[in-house]
């Protein structure tokens, strides 16, 4: 059974929740590159404009998930990753937006370099740690132990309440389907880049709504797609249980495919930097280097390969990660 958008919108409501994201974010016609390439109608949900810090959907996710930490009384957010984090960048953002310490324990990684997201997250007044790769984990559980011994309450934005991430896009997801009836189209398909959060959030949205629309995510990082969708569908119950939705869904329910990673997460690929440039070149939109270049890369790929015609509609949804381009220019080829 169904639930109508003002019912799921009641569940979300009663839900703590920070303003942090200019919303709603725009939604765009991509009308050169279906020229370009001749095929399907484009749309872009800009994601990468949600305001704070140079935007991403961690923006969005944190009004939920940070709101949690809020809840909990906690004085400091630590976030490990790589050294060009989005995620660090926006997690040193919010928390001096809140008030709040930041911590970012990163790696001494290929893109350890103070430019792009490394140089903003510094800026936001961060205290950043660079171990090496394989002291990384080590280094994170030893200041998360430091941290509680000097009397602080550290939130980890990677894993604590991170259900919430994923509620969170059950309300962009809301955002996403009004703003479709707006524009009057039908999505045959969303492409996104895929770790989870964004990708379950709007699963869970759209099955609840009684929305047919294919959900397809292209991850960042190598991994076993079946595994994945596993992980996918145990978080989308932990999500419909935080909103009370009665919904069975199943791996089989989420679909993502790791083929467009190439050698490895945050490597530029033949196909992504195409990718990019073809954005940038047809629309003066700009892509990341690790994340929504290798999604677009994977969508004009089942473009190519036949999967969507013309005549029919996908939506790009663009997570952002721009800033990490700078770190970029020399894997870019300028
Ligand atoms: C973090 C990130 C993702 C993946 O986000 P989820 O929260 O797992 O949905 C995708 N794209 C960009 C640019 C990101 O920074």
């Amino acid at each position: 059974m169904a639930i109508t958008r003002e019912q799921l919108r009641e569940r979300l409501g009663g839900l703590p929740r920070l303003q942090l994201a200019a919303l709603p974010t725009p939604m765009e016609k991509l009308e050169r590159l279906s020229a370009h390439v001749g095929g399907p109608d484009f749309w872009v949900k800009r994601e990468d404009l949600t305001g704070v810090a140079m935007g991403g959907n961690k923006i969005r996710e944190f009004e939920y998930q940070i709101a949690q930490a809020v809840e909990r009384g906690c004085d400091v957010l630590l976030h490990a990753a790589a050294a060009q984090s989005n995620q660090s960048r926006q997690t040193a953002a919010v928390a001096a937006k809140l008030g709040l310490k930041a911590v970012m324990v990163g790696r001494r990684d290929a893109h350890a370099t103070d430019q792009g997201n490394l140089l903003l997250t510094r800026l936001f007044g961060a205290e950043v740690h660079l171990p090496e790769v394989e002291e990384q984990s080590a280094a994170v559980a030893a200041k998360i132990e430091e941290l509680a011994r000097a009397g602080h309450k550290p939130f980890n934005t990677s894993s604590d309440a991170r259900v919430f991430r994923a509620v969170a896009y059950v309300d962009g997801a809301l955002e996403l389907v009004a703003q479709c009836a707006d524009a009057g189209i039908e999505p045959d398909a969303i492409y996104l880049c895929s770790g989870a959060y964004t990708h379950v959030g709007l699963v869970v949205a759209l099955r609840a709504l009684g929305i047919d629309w294919r959900v397809v995510g292209i991850s960042p990082s190598p991994r076993d797609d079946v595994a994945a969708a596993e992980g996918h569908a145990d978080l989308a119950a932990e999500c419909a249980g935080v909103l009370g939705l009665e919904l069975a869904l199943a791996a089989g329910d989420f679909e993502s495919y790791a083929g467009f990673v190439g050698p490895d997460y945050g490597v530029v690929t033949d196909e992504s930097r195409a990718a990019l440039e073809l954005l940038a070149q047809q629309e003066g939109l700009l892509l990341d280097p690790s994340y929504t270049s290798k999604a677009m890369a994977g969508m004009l790929s089942h473009v190519r390969d036949g999967w969507w015609q013309k005549g029919q509609t996908l939506i790009f949804l663009h997570t952002g990660g721009t800033p990490a381009l700078f770190a970029y220019a020399e894997d870019l080829g300028y």
